[in-house]
């Protein structure tokens, strides 16, 4: 089971976080309800304690298929080990019933139809509170905001309210931000990836119990599905809208995810996808510098909130927000890396320990340099004309204009001289070369026509 617990939390928090943290752990006991698992410092059994056993039990709880109890602990270098057994799981919870229903949600108490439908399990560190706000999320925040703390009674304003952001950039964060809210104000929450719909979709089916599970599935006040791309089968995907259908009519609120926008979702059902087209659509962009800089320090304060030795200078969280440019991902990653760097060293992390420890995740994030060939060559195509028809000498209308806004695009795209420009254009004078940008530049002041032409064809000298 740990082998494919271990697969599923690799592909859950990257490659990265994994070997950080998971590498050293190793199995002491494994029965059917009570694992014991042990990891080789104190100071990696409190890490995982705090951030990361809440998403072990969840995943071993369902590749077992029943709860399961599991304790870390610290391995000694003598192999001696307490060798007591966890309390399983029925036992551990029997002196805290009744349990009142929970304010605020911290990832133990799942809503009854969240168990019951089999949602995936919520990270109690997935909240709002913890969604660092900027300029590329803000709207998508909002929106999410919105719908959790609705109440029941609110007229539903945006249904489904679909996000889409690529890989990393905070989609799953916010959807479970949605969920903890709502539920702790007492709405019945369904969170769920599409696989798992899929997967209780299929399920059901092959027990007979798909009325159930239909039933179950429309008797909720919020649906959220995360990761709608993995949304697969043609039935799963017909049942699917049927529950849509049914939950917008009785007023529900669904929220959905995925990594591109409705239209692009070339796999779903076009009904789905027009059912989505009619709610709202929000995108959330790469994360901006200052955005990985504030997410870093959050992280950072949450850490030192529990280990108060950690110290990560702000030149170093600087260097890290400028360098690491993916995604919340690779963010993760670094940032563990620092504070492992900071825990190995017991010094402060320096720039250049930083800079050796996240060398990898660091993308060489240079500009996209757009060459004048390129220029001349899509500039020329665009226009129909050839290349040497920009570079010679002829003077007729149909190449003359094509050839200033080559000109131009090559003063205003890269960083050649005038001099330069005049070179590569077939040996001109700077001052030809000037006045063409000039010329350019005024007509696309004027002209809103040839302002859209420029406009595509810096697009796609940038793509
Ligand atoms: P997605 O589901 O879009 O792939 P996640 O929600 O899993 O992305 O985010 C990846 C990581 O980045 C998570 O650890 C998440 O908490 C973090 N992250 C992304 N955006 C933010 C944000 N605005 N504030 C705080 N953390 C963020
Ligand atoms: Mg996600």
């Amino acid at each position: 089971i740990w082998e494919r617990v271990g697969r599923r939390l690799r592909a859950e928090l990257g490659e990265d976080v994994f070997s950080s943290w998971f590498k050293s752990i190793e199995i002491d006991l494994a029965e059917t309800d009570a694992v014991r698992l042990s990891v080789p410092t104190r100071f990696l059994k409190s890490w995982i304690d705090h951030h990361y056993k809440d998403r072990i039990i969840a995943r071993w709880s369902e590749e077992a298929g029943q709860p399961v109890a599991i304790d870390i602990m610290v391995r000694t270098a003598a192999g001696a080990r307490a060798v007591s057994r966890p309390r399983p799981v029925e036992e551990a919870a029997r002196p805290a019933a009744p349990v009142p229903a929970p304010q605020r949600h911290d990832g133990t108490h799942l809503s009854a139809v969240q168990n019951t439908l089999g949602g995936s399990p919520l990270d109690p560190r997935l909240t709002f509170e913890t969604f660092v706000q900027g300029r590329s999320n803000t709207l998508a925040r909002a929106a999410a905001l919105q719908v959790a703390q609705s109440r029941p009674t609110d007229a539903v304003l945006f249904n489904p309210l679909y996000i889409h952001a690529g890989v990393g950039l905070g989609k799953t964060h916010l959807l479970q931000a949605v969920a903890g809210t709502a539920q702790a104000g007492g709405r019945r929450v369904l969170y769920l990836t599409a696989e798992k719909f899929t997967f209780g979709f299929v399920a059901a089916l092959k027990n007979q119990t798909a009325i159930a599970f239909k039933e179950a599935l429309r008797n909720i006040d919020l649906l959220i599905i995360d990761d709608l791309q993995f949304l697969q089968g043609k039935q799963t995907q017909a049942e699917f809208c049927h529950t849509l259908n049914a939950l917008i009519d009785a007023g529900r609120q669904i929220v959905v995810a995925g990594d591109r926008p409705p239209s692009d979702l070339e796999n779903l059902d076009e009904r789905v996808r027009s059912r989505l087209a009619g709610g709202l659509t929000v995108e959330i962009g790469a994360l901006d510098e200052n955005l990985r800089f504030d997410i870093l320090k959050q992280k950072l304060a949450h850490a030192r909130a529990q280990h108060p030795g950690f110290d990560v200078p702000p030149t170093v969280m600087s260097y890290v927000a400028k360098n690491v440019t993916q995604n919340g991902r690779d963010l993760d990653g670094a940032f563990n890396r620092l504070i492992a760097t900071n825990r190995l060293t017991n010094q402060p992390v320096t720039i250049e320990m930083a800079e050796r420890s996240i060398r990898d995740l660091v993308r060489i994030a240079e500009p996209k340099r757009v060459k004048i060939e390129d220029i001349q060559k899509i500039v020329a195509q665009h226009y129909n004309v050839s290349r040497s028809d920009i570079l010679s000498s002829r003077r007729t209308a149909t190449v003359v204009r094509p050839r200033q806004i080559a000109m131009y695009l090559a003063k205003t795209m890269t960083l050649r001289s005038l001099p330069e420009i005049g070179r590569r254009f077939g040996g001109r004078d700077h001052t030809t070369v000037l006045h063409a940008v000039r010329k350019i530049e005024g007509l696309v002041g004027q002209d809103p026509a040839l302002s859209e032409e420029v406009e595509a064809l810096k697009r796609r000298l940038n793509d």
